[in-house]
Parts: structure tokens; sequence; C-alpha cells
């Protein structure tokens, strides 16, 4: 972590930001100013040079074309590429997730190549849009109580031998590759599809970004009482959207 105060990088958010994504540097945010954790928020638009500095890096989801100006400029600028070189942490949702792997398929519907910064590749769903809830347990390893979170991508993510599946998904279609897999990452880069916004659904999430950043094993509690509430909310919900389906 930077000496004096905690730097938050929130990527283009003219481009990547739908469905609340913007959510999560809020979550980040309050999460750390709740431990009395010093942290500035810098939000750099596409037209502005991305930071080297940061300690933690967001991005978001969003529609096809948005992505692939997003991973046009973001190739250009190389910077978030160097910032993961130096050991930045990077949490990405949706297009952010596929922009950091090697390649997606752009909005005129040829490969695009994305930043290789996590071992991911994805390719088209030809079949239904991947719409609705999601349930998933976090890879055991992340020591975090099973996601919820909301999905909504066409494009189906394969996962490459140097990341890891984030999480298996009891409801939802995660990867979408009928493996089972949620989100992938490797080290301290990140990927899932869940929007929600995931952070304000698993703010536990939130936290272990935290504890990267300042490498520590632990963080002060703060009162989860309206978080488990929620989370029991979203579980249910899940669940019951589920069984109506099946
Ligand atoms: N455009 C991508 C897809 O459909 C990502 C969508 C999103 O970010 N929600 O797969």
């Amino acid at each position: 972590m930077n000496e004096t105060s905690l730097r938050l990088v929130w990527i283009y958010p003219d481009l990547l930001s739908t469905y609340g994504d913007q959510g999560n540097a809020l979550v980040v945010e309050r999460r750390a100013r709740q431990r009395r954790i010093p942290v500035t928020r810098i939000d750099v638009r596409s037209d502005q040079p991305i930071p080297t500095s940061g300690d933690i890096y967001l991005i978001g989801g969003g529609e096809d074309r948005p992505q692939r100006l997003a991973a046009e400029r973001l190739r250009r600028d190389g910077g978030l590429n160097r910032a993961v070189a130096n050991g930045a942490i990077v949490f990405s949702v949706c297009a952010g997730y596929q922009i950091l792997g090697t390649e997606f398929i752009n909005d005129l519907g040829r490969p695009e190549p994305g930043l290789g910064i996590l071992d991911v590749k994805s390719v088209r769903n030809d079949g239904d849009r991947h719409v609705g809830d999601v349930l998933a347990d976090m890879d055991e390893r992340l020591g975090l109580p099973p996601l919820t979170g909301f999905e909504n991508h066409q494009g189906n993510t394969l996962i490459g031998p140097s990341a890891r599946p984030l999480a298996r998904v009891r409801i939802g279609n995660g990867n979408g590759t009928g493996d089972g897999t949620e989100g992938a990452y490797c080290d301290t880069v990140f990927g899932t599809y869940m929007h929600g916004p995931v952070m304000a659904r698993n703010p536990l999430l939130a936290d272990m970004l935290l504890k990267l950043a300042l490498d520590v094993h632990a963080l002060p509690r703060v009162d989860e009482q309206w978080y488990e509430a929620l989370r029991a909310e979203r579980i249910a919900h899940a669940t019951q959207a589920a069984a109506a389906r099946s």
C-alpha cells in the first residue's frame, strides 16, 4: 500500500459501469473507512491514463461496443498491465473480466485481444443469453462464504492452466461452459460474472481485497447485521427463482 493512503482506482466509469457495478467502488471505500483505513478513490475516464501506482483496481461490466472501446484503450495505455506486473490487485466484473483475459468476441463478431493478465479466454455462447440469479460456493482457498449475484452475459469463459475458478455455481451459469465454474483468479487478479453489485451483496469480497492490499490476515470487525439480512434474502430469492424454473 501507498504510505499515506490506499489508492482505489475505478477504471473507465464512462464505458464500464453497467448494472450498478460502480457500487463496488463505494463498498470497498466504505469498508476501508469503517476501519479508519485512509483511502483515496481515483476514477479514471477512458480518455485518461491509467495510474500505475494504485493498490486496488476495479473494472465493471459493459455492453459489447463500450467493451471493445475499453479493451482498445486499455491495451494502448498499458498502465493496468504495468500495475499488475508491480503486484496491484484487480477485481473485474463481466465485460471487465473478459477484457482481462487473452481474447473475447467483440461487438463485430470478431476475436478481440484482451490484456492477457488473467489466463481466461471468452467465446460467444450461441444459445440463450445467461441471465439470472447466481449462488456460488467460493474456491476453498479464499475462505469466503457462498456468494450471490446477478449475471447477464452472452460470452462463455474458458479458464486456462494458470488461473483457478473463483467459485462453483449452485444456481446460475457462471462461466457458462457447463463445468460449473464461476469467474477466475490468479494471485491478486480476480474476475467474476456477478453484478449485484457483487461487493454490496458480498462485502467480505471487498474485505478480501483490503486484506491483500494491506497485507494483513484480519481486519477489525464491523457490524454485519444489515449485510447478513440482505444475504439471507438474496439466497432465498435465488433458491425460489431456481425452483420455479425447474
Ligand atoms: N458484453 C459481454 C457479454 O455479453 C459482457 C456483458 C456484461 O458486462 N454484462 O458477454
